[in-house]
């Protein structure tokens, strides 16, 4: 392949939320969950490779405004997220997302993308591909407590992923449950509405909380949860915002992405710094143990890191190729000599 001339460089493909939407139906959603799964389980095996740190984060009483970044050696991304769970009340979402990569050897940028669609599908593919590690085998059956924005893809994706074919909802707002009932209604899964989170929770061999609440919040109290099951907790990702009863945490074997990150913000910030837990990227390396026992409690104490965000950056930029799905963005300044930005100012004037 020939090196792109730098004038090409200045042009930088991005992808709409309604290119992102089509590249979805194109590719199919539950085929993208898993492919997405799949590059999301890659770039944790080449976890030492990444440069890594917690995402930084600005708090206010609302919500939070986060930027998480990381890089292989070769590309850098980084996205911007938010968390305002009092945001639906507006008619605004409580996540919405972008997202860029970039060249590493010129610093400049080779994807701008929308990314509330694009983190939805990550987190599920995320949920789901640890689940394949850590879930009872043979599950059939998820409880989904919190039917917000990221529910039914959470569902779908366990579905695509781990072969659940029953899903019991329940959410504090009925509207919510009936919405994703609705929304699921023909995707082939046997849907139960639960009126309580015990309801939901029975027979259930995965138990997903995603529910938004700025608070320490008990979603799942301790004796709700009963031997041998998989929790995935993806609602607790900020400081002072949990779903799980500490209690929990003690009897369960503790999973997450990067603890430097998850100990300030997930459902182990309520334990002393110095709980254990196990790194998932040595569980799907082989150099950590996953599920041991069938009477074990599996927790992924989810709280979302940047390389999963990479990941879906790196696949959509791949998935892209041939599809038409970008518009190019004169978002770099190309002068024709690199030092002479001023001129170019200048000229383009008359
Ligand atoms: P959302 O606001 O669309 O939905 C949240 C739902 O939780 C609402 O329907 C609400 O009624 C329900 N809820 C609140 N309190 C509840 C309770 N006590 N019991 C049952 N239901 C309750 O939000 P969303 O986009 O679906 O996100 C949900 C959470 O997941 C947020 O906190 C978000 O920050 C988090 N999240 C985490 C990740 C991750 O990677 N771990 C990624 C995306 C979102």
């Amino acid at each position: 392949m020939t090196a792109p001339k730098p004038s090409e460089l200045a042009y930088v493909p991005f992808v709409s939320v309604e290119n992102m939407m089509k590249l979805v139906q194109k590719i199919g959603i539950e085929t993208m969950l898993c492919e997405l799964a799949d590059y999301i389980e890659e770039d944790f095996r080449r976890w030492e490779l990444f440069d890594k740190t917690p995402r930084v984060a600005s708090h206010s009483k609302e919500g939070v405004i986060e930027l998480m970044p990381t890089s292989d050696g070769e590309v850098y991304g980084f996205k911007y997220v938010n968390g305002h769970p009092s945001n639906t009340k507006e008619g605004l979402q409580t996540v919405t997302a972008f997202g860029l990569l970039a060249a590493v050897d010129t610093g400049y940028p080779v994807l701008l993308s929308e990314m509330t669609v694009l983190t939805a599908m990550r987190t599920a593919a995320t949920s789901a591909m640890v689940a394949k590690h850590l879930a009872p085998k043979g599950a059939q059956t998820m409880a989904m407590i919190g039917n917000g924005a990221q529910s039914e893809f959470q569902a779908l994706a366990m579905k695509a992923i781990c072969g659940i074919t029953h899903l019991r909802l329940y959410d504090i707002d009925a509207a919510a449950t009936e919405k994703a009932m609705r929304n699921l209604a023909d995707q082939g899964l046997h849907l139960t509405f639960c009126k309580s989170p015990e309801e939901a929770i029975e027979g259930a061999q995965i138990i997903t909380t995603c529910t938004a609440d700025k608070q320490y919040a008990t979603i799942l109290s301790d004796n709700m949860v009963g031997a041998g099951v998989h929790i995935n907790a993806i609602g607790g990702d900020c400081p002072g915002k949990t779903e799980l009863h500490k209690d929990i945490l003690s009897r369960a074997t503790v999973f997450v992405e990067y603890p430097p990150q998850t100990r300030i913000e997930g459902e182990i910030q309520q334990m002393p710094e110095d709980f254990p837990v196990t790194e998932l990227w040595q569980v799907i390396n082989g150099t950590a143990k996953g599920r041991v026992s069938d009477r074990q409690i599996t927790l992924f104490d989810g709280v979302g890191f940047a390389t999963e965000d990479f990941s879906a950056l790196r696949y959509v930029r791949h998935r892209l190729k041939d599809t038409g799905l970008f518009q190019n963005l004169d978002m770099v300044a190309d002068p024709d000599d690199p030092r002479d930005l001023f001129g170019m100012l200048q000229r383009s004037a008359n």
